[in-house]
């Protein structure tokens, strides 16, 4: 029990509490704030420019590609990779330059001052130039079941969940690659797939159409959007509502992908860097921002290519970049 003159005892006490560590201090040339494919070889290329250099993975490595199957546009592989291994060989090839890696969150930047502040939870990093390459995150459609069924029938990436989805009607939203990418690869488990589209052609690219449209367990619901999920425990239904007549279907489903698009991964930079208005920042001059010494590479800009490919070339693109800056600086 404590005393009655208890103030000595409570600053004895305070003396006696275990301190909250410091962040340690760790000082790079580069910091790389994300592992996507451009985030990898912006740390081969700065690596391999002699740049003691950190890459800041994320507690997710590897980017979008880490929810992707075949990957058959990635040139030097004249057999589709999958893309996890992908992403794995880019990680490998990385260290194998000297790439520092650390699998952590950065939760804060300051990039008023150079050295620029980078924050982990537990470490505060400095780096002489930054290369944002955090990419960008799935859209959601917005509907209050959506996450009332998240992890309940309700999913963002087929190759993560589909195995999960045997022998089951559902659904898939969207028209772009991935929407029909993820129906298809969807069909090797559900017994029927309703792609519903809000439009009445897709976006997708040619080839990919033509090989759903012969999937016979594809069905197309053409300018149509999910306006309702419902359920128990799990989701067991969807509405869908014809937007040109607005007549409203009720679908039998056992699960729903989403896959209407991305985006991007800046809240962290917000007031900081210059971004438009979907948050995608905003390039100055090649892969410079706003500020000088902190560049991006990747979605996180691009809102054109996104693909691993020219994920990739941007990475190079930053990194041959922050070369050209650190030479110039030193
Ligand atoms: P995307 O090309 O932006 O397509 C998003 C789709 O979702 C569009 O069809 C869009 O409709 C629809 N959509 C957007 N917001 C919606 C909403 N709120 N409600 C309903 N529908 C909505 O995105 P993505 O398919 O994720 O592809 C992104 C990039 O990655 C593309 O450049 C793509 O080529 C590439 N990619 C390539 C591969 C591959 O080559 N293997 C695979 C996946 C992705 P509208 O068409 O009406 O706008």
């Amino acid at each position: 029990m404590m005393a009655a003159d208890s103030g000595a005892t409570i600053l004895e006490d305070k003396e006696d509490a275990p301190k909250i560590p410091e962040r340690k201090k760790t000082k790079f040339d580069v910091v790389i704030i994300g592992a996507g494919p451009s985030g990898y070889t912006a740390g081969i290329y700065c690596s391999r420019a002699g740049y003691d250099t950190l890459i800041l993975s994320g507690i997710l490595p590897g980017g979008q590609l880490v929810n992707t199957t075949e990957v058959e546009n990635y040139p030097g592989f004249e057999k589709a990779i999958m893309g996890p291994d992908l992403m794995i060989e880019m990680r490998r090839q990385t260290e194998r330059m000297g790439t520092t890696i650390v699998d952590d969150e950065c939760v804060d930047v300051d990039f008023r001052n150079n050295p620029f502040k980078i924050l982990t939870s537990s470490e505060e990093y400095e780096g002489r130039a930054v290369i944002i390459a955090t990419g960008a995150n799935p859209r959601k459609l917005g509907l209050e079941g959506e996450q009332t069924f998240a992890g309940k029938g309700v999913s963002y990436c087929a190759t993560c969940d589909g195995p999960f989805f045997r022998n089951l009607e559902l659904i898939v939203v969207g028209g772009g690659d991935s929407a029909i990418e993820e129906a298809t690869f969807l069909t090797k488990f559900a017994t029927k797939i309703h792609l519903v589209h809000r439009r009445n052609e897709l976006r997708a690219s040619k080839v990919m159409q033509e090989r759903a449209f012969r999937n016979e367990k594809i069905k197309f619901l053409w300018e149509s959007e999910v306006i309702d999920i419902k359920g128990d425990q799990k989701m067991q239904q969807a509405v869908i509502r014809n937007i040109k007549t607005n007549e409203e279907t009720v679908l039998d489903v056992g699960g729903l992908f989403v896959a209407i698009g991305h985006e991007p991964n800046t809240r962290l930079f917000k007031n900081q860097i210059d971004m438009d208005n979907e948050g995608y920042i905003i390039l100055k001059n090649k892969t410079h921002t706003n500020i000088e010494g902190v560049f991006a590479a990747g979605d996180v800009h691009d809102r054109s290519y996104r693909q691993a490919v020219t994920a990739a070339g941007f990475g190079c693109m930053a990194a041959i970049d922050v070369d050209k800056y650190l030479t110039e600086k030193s």
